[in-house]
C-alpha cells in the first residue's frame, strides 16, 4: 500500500511568525486523516504547504505526484457553469478528451442535469459533488480538504459528511481534512491529529485519542472529557482511579448506580441525555445520563474500569 507522510521540524514562516513547527503526519492509502484545530492554528497553511501551493521547509514530504484540493466552502467559480468549473481542472487535456472526462464525472456523481447551471443555482449537496468532481478530475489519489462544511447548517452538514466519506471511499482515495469541528473529525476520520499553535499535539484513531487523551489542552479540544485539577491525596478508590487516568476521564465512563454518592450541582437537558455536573468529596465533574430517567439531587454513581 501507499503511505503518505509529512515530517518537518520548522516548516513555515510568514515574516517572523512561525506558523508551523513540529509537524509529523502520515496516512496509508484509503485512510482519511482529519486535522482538528481552532482558527489560526495553522490548518490551512499546512494543507497549502502539503499541496505545494505555499513554499515551505520540510525534511520529508511524500504525497505522490497527484494531489487534489477542495477549498473552503468548495470555492466554485461563481461566473462559470458546473461544466466549466470541472473543465478548469482539465486544461492539460485536449478539448475532446476533457469533454469525455467531464461527461463521465457528471454521470458518476449524478449531476448531468446541472452542467449548464451556475454555482448559485445549485444546492449545497450538489455543490459538494461538483467540487469533488473538480478536485479528482485530473486523477488525484490524495485529496486535501479545507473546512469542507463551514457555513452549512447542522442537518445538511450531517448528510454531506456521509456522502463525502462515501465518495472518498468509493474512489479509493486517501484524504486529509482540516476542520475546527470535532464532529466532522469524528464522522469522517480513520485518524485524527490535533493541531495547536502550528504543532501536532497528538494523533490517533478517534477512540484511542479520546480514551487515552494526553493532556488538558487535548482534552479541551476533544470535548466530553473531565480534567480534575485538584488535590486527590486522600485515600479513596474513585480518586485512585482518576489518578490512574492522569486526571482525565470521559463523561461516558461514569455510570448511574454504584457505590459512590454524589450531589447533583446542575442538570441540563440536551435531548437524548442530561449533562449532569456532580460533586463528590470536593471535586466536580460531568457525566451524561439518559434523559428519560428521573435524576434526584443526590445520586449513586460508579466508573467503568
Ligand atoms: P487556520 O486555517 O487554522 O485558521 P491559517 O493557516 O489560515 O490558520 O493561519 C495560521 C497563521 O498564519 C495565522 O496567524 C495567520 O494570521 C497566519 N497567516 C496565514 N496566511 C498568511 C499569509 N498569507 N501571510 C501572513 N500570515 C498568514
Ligand atoms: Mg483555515
Amino acid at each position: 500500500f501507499v503511505r503518505y507522510s509529512v515530517h518537518l521540524l520548522y516548516l513555515k514562516k510568514f515574516g517572523q511568525n512561525e506558523v508551523l513547527k513540529g509537524i509529523d503526519l502520515s496516512l496509508k492509502s484509503n485512510e482519511i486523516l482529519s486535522i482538528l484545530g481552532s482558527s489560526g492554528s495553522g490548518k490551512s497553511t499546512l494543507l497549502r504547504c502539503i499541496a505545494k501551493l505555499e513554499n515551505s521547509q520540510y525534511d520529508e514530504l511524500r504525497c505522490g505526484s497527484n494531489v487534489g484540493f477542495m477549498f473552503q466552502n468548495y470555492a466554485l467559480f461563481p461566473h462559470l457553469s458546473v461544466y466549466d468549473n470541472i473543465a478548469f481542472a482539465l486544461n492539460k487535456l485536449s478539448k475532446k478528451e476533457a469533454d469525455d472526462k467531464i461527461n463521465e464525472l457528471l454521470a458518476k456523481f449524478g449531476i448531468q442535469g446541472l452542467k449548464d447551471k451556475k454555482p448559485d443555482q445549485i444546492s449545497g449537496g450538489q455543490a459538494q459533488r461538483v467540487a469533488f468532481a473538480r478536485a479528482i478530475a485530473a486523477g488525484a489519489k490524495l485529496l486535501l480538504l479545507d473546512e469542507p462544511f463551514s457555513n452549512l447548517d447542522q442537518g445538511l452538514k450531517q448528510a454531506l459528511r456521509v456522502e463525502l466519506k462515501e465518495m472518498i471511499q468509493k474512489e479509493g482515495l486517501s484524504a486529509i481534512v482540516v476542520t475546527h469541528d470535532i464532529d466532522d473529525a469524528y464522522y469522517l476520520s480513520d485518524k485524527i491529529a490535533l493541531i495547536d499553535g502550528g504543532k501536532i499535539l497528538d494523533i490517533g484513531t478517534p477512540n484511542k485519542l479520546f480514551y487515552s487523551v494526553k493532556d488538558e489542552k487535548s482534552a479541551q479540544m476533544l470535548g466530553g472529557l473531565n480534567y480534575i485539577n485538584s488535590d486527590l491525596t486522600s485515600q479513596d478508590k474513585f480518586f485512585d482511579w482518576i489518578k490512574s487516568r492522569n486526571n482525565i476521564f470521559a463523561y461516558s465512563e461514569i455510570y448511574m448506580g454504584g457505590e459512590f454518592e454524589a450531589n447533583v450541582i446542575s442538570k441540563s437537558f440536551i435531548g437524548l441525555f442530561y449533562k449532569i455536573e456532580l460533586e463528590y468529596k470536593g471535586i466536580r465533574f460531568y457525566t451524561l445520563w439518559p434523559s428519560c430517567l428521573e435524576i434526584s439531587n443526590s445520586v449513586k454513581f460508579g466508573f467503568y474500569n
